[in-house]
């Protein structure tokens, strides 16, 4: 099994120095946990996708303290990107833009752009201060899975590593992966929703083309099956519950904003109704829900589509594909 190791300031340098010497750590972030390397080095980036199983041409987020450390990963900084990272930084928004020569082509699937984030989480924060330089990582999960909110879902999901360190930072507060906000083309454009809304992003720089979700091209990582549970789930509308589970030979596993609609022997795992809170449960729900190894995992559809519900939506839809 790897190693949950207390986020003290001796296991920090200790992460910082295994980073910088080409190695890869499982860290914190507000959005969820990571799997760090160093950003210009092509070696530990492949080794990143290695433990991920991730196929090569989906690229990393390089993360970044703040402004001045993204900008030796990307070009073309202008205003834009000023506003948006007095805005939003530190925090769930990745900016994506033309990246300099000394990113690890690895790191990106060979692109011509790179991904960049400030994180707000202060164990991300002090382990990116402690190595000096950018930290480039994906979601600490193998490809296509859920991604972990927690220490012990890496722990569970990367079991079979078994020097893998693991920082521990508690439960992700924001639950959902950040915000993709591609400006390398001519209008910016969502490339993955998430709690940093279109709304956010157009009261500060006005123009952003609407996202684009099935098949993209421009976000590799955005499948359509993604952040699957093993188990096959489905998603219901409130009134089309009853009728489902009445279908069902075998109890299954309900995500439900109330129990009130999921009879017994079904098992209810409640949700909240604040998005917030909904984003920052949904993929401990759904580890949760897979661990029961039913049939089926039911998914209540949430009524709403706007602001967080969208990004919500958005991950409920690739998690039932
Ligand atoms: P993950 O950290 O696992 O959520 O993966 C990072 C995601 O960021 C990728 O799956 C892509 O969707 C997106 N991404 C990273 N770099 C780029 C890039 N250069 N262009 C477009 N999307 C990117
Ligand atoms: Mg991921």
């Amino acid at each position: 099994m790897p190693k949950i190791v207390k986020a003290d300031a001796a296991n920090i340098r200790k992460a910082a120095s295994i980073i910088r010497d080409g190695g890869v750590v499982a860290f914190p972030t507000e959005t969820v946990y990571g799997l760090g390397c160093d950003t210009f080095n092509e070696r530990a980036a492949l080794d990143v996708y290695r433990i991920k199983r991730r196929p090569s041409s989906n690229p990393l987020i390089a993360h970044v303290l703040d402004v001045q450390m993204a900008k030796r990963v990307a070009i073309g900084w202008d205003v834009r990107c000023q506003r948006l990272a007095e805005a939003f930084w530190p925090g769930p928004l990745t900016l994506v833009l033309p990246r300099r020569a000394e990113v690890a082509p690895s790191s990106i699937g060979g692109r011509s752009t790179v991904a960049v984030r400030s994180p707000s989480h202060p164990v991300a924060r002090q382990l990116i201060e402690a190595v000096g330089s950018p930290i480039s990582a994906p979601s600490a999960n193998r490809s296509g899975r859920i991604s972990p909110t927690k220490a012990e879902h890496v722990e569970l999901e990367l079991a079979d590593e078994p020097d893998l360190m693991i920082l521990e930072g508690g439960t992700c507060t924001v639950g959902l992966e950040s915000t993709v906000l591609d400006l390398s083309r001519s209008r910016p454009m969502v490339l993955r929703p998430g709690s940093v809304t279109k709304d956010m992003l157009m009261s500060v720089i006005g123009d952003v083309a609407e996202p684009l979700f099935v098949g993209q091209s421009g976000s590799p990582g955005t499948h359509l099956r993604h952040y699957a549970p093993r188990t096959r789930a489905e998603i219901v509308d409130t009134s089309g519950i009853d009728h489902r589970l009445m279908s069902c030979p075998e109890p299954v596993a309900v995500l439900a904003f109330s129990a009130d609609v999921v009879p017994p022997p079904h098992v209810a795992i409640i949700m909240p109704s604040d998005p917030r809170e909904y984003a920052m449960k949904l993929y401990d729900a759904l580890r949760h829900a897979d661990s029961l190894d039913r049939s089926l995992i039911l998914i209540e559809r949430p009524k709403d589509k706007t602001g967080i519900w969208e990004a919500i939506q958005d991950r409920l839809r690739r998690a039932a594909v």
